[in-house]
């Protein structure tokens, strides 16, 4: 039973911790496309944690692979070479698209934009970096300084100097309402005049669709379009694949790839999804950035042979079934059927998304107005169902988030949608 755990969370743990639910759930097993709570409680899983659970839940082949591991050794730290992590890092330069790459592991999403800062100042010897408005990169001291959505980033103090762009977010902000070549062309141009003021800043960092800022995307293009102007300039593009990589958007098998017209990313991260629930991020960056550092340096956990095994297992399976297919298929069969319902309940304002990756914006309704109270309302009516989604958003919280296991079949997208339409309603 939960009950003991909600007396006791709040004596030892940080407030700021963003708890979901009036009464935060504990959950304590899945399968499949379902997750179960202490009580007894099934669910329909369509946030995966946050996209953690990439494939499924208690994926046999990777449940495999780590108690297999856990049998033989568990042994950690990069003075070693271990046989797993060379052989996923083969597999992510090859699926990298970037030319001669090397690839870096951490254990989390923080860690990789962390150490994608420390390559791209170092190689461009400038700690000012280019970020976008409304974006989500991390929780440590520098990655909360590239933070641009300001409900994330509790300080200010940041050692490096950011400088927040437009583009990031289609819906809101100055250029809203505007075609797509208008809208590129006008936020190219913000970039230009910004940089027309400062020192050359190290590099653009952006999500190719935000995900704690509410699965908001830009038209595809626009960063191929900005990557001209940081072309001219020196600057690199880090592409921050912590919730789109890995087929997720279902057209691509990167983010970035909608925006790839003038090549891949300087440096690539990623995290989440690929350990399916234990703990895997890393960096993916050309020889000649990611070989940029002086001295020494190590890392105790990140590319342990634990994680790696389960990061393996995770990845072949997700190709050998094609799960950035069935992200595209069932994704786009969930998105219409998610619009047949957002056109009957007016508190929708706009359901958006690519693959298994879909935001439901809400607003008051009849206005454009954020809504909240809204989104948390459907938040718990929808667990009341016996479904798991998310929410995100800007300065304010109005977009549920939609990421189900990449395995999901067609009629669980279904039951799923049916449960939120539920929800949807019981709010009006
Ligand atoms: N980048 C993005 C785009 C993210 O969504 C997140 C996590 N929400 C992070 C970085 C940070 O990852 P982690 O929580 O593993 O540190």
């Amino acid at each position: 039973m939960t009950r003991d755990l909600l007396g006791r969370h709040r004596q030892v743990l940080p407030d700021w911790l963003a708890l979901y639910y009036d009464e935060p759930i504990e959950i304590t097993h899945g399968e499949g496309r379902y997750v179960w709570d202490a009580e007894g409680r099934k669910y329909l899983d369509f946030f995966g944690g946050i996209l953690t659970t990439m494939t499924a839940h208690a994926l046999p082949e990777v449940t495999k692979a780590v108690s297999d591991q856990a049998g033989r050794i568990l042994h950690s730290s990069t003075l070693y070479l271990n046989r797993p992590m060379v052989d996923l890092a083969e597999r992510i330069a090859q699926l990298s698209g970037i030319p001669d790459a090397r690839v870096f592991f951490t254990t989390s999403g923080t860690e990789a934009n962390d150490t994608a800062l420390l390559l791209a100042t170092t190689y461009r010897r400038s700690n000012t970096v280019l970020a976008m408005r409304n974006s989500y990169h991390g929780r440590s001291f520098s990655t909360v300084g590239i933070t641009g959505n300001r409900g994330w980033s509790p300080t200010s103090l940041s050692p490096l100097q950011t400088l927040y762009v437009h583009g990031g977010v289609r819906g809101r902000g100055p250029f809203a309402g505007l075609g797509d070549e208008e809208f590129i062309a006008a936020c190219v141009e913000d970039l230009r005049d910004l940089l027309g003021h400062t020192r050359p800043p190290a590099a653009l960092i952006a999500e190719p669709v935000q995900g704690v800022g509410g699965f908001t995307a830009p038209p595809d293009g626009l960063y191929a379009a900005f990557r001209e102007v940081l072309h001219e300039r020196g600057i690199l593009w880090i592409a921050d694949e912590v919730q789109t990589g890995w087929g997720r958007t279902g057209e691509h098998f990167w983010g970035w790839q909608a925006h790839g017209r003038n090549g891949p990313p300087d440096i690539v991260t990623f995290a989440k999804g690929i350990g399916n629930g234990m703990s895997v991020g890393g960096v993916i960056a050309r020889a000649e950035i990611m070989n940029c550092l002086d001295a020494n340096s190590i890392s105790t956990f990140g590319g342990t042979q634990i994680t790696m095994a389960a990061g393996l297992a995770n990845l072949t399976y997700l190709l050998e079934h094609d799960l950035q297919g069935n992200a595209r298929r069932v994704g786009g069969l969930l998105i219409e059927r998610l619009r047949a319902v957002g056109a009957q309940v007016p508190a929708v304002r706009e359901v958006r998304g690519r693959g298994l990756m879909i935001g439901v914006e809400l607003a008051r309704p009849g206005t454009d107005e954020a809504d909240p109270e809204a989104a948390a309302a459907v938040l718990e009516a929808a667990r009341a169902g016996g479904l798991l989604i998310g929410k995100g958003g800007g300065h304010s919280t109005s977009a549920l988030r939609i990421a189900p296991p990449m395995s999901l079949t067609v009629a669980e997208a279904e039951e799923g949608a049916a449960i939120l339409e539920d929800a949807l309603r019981s709010i009006q």
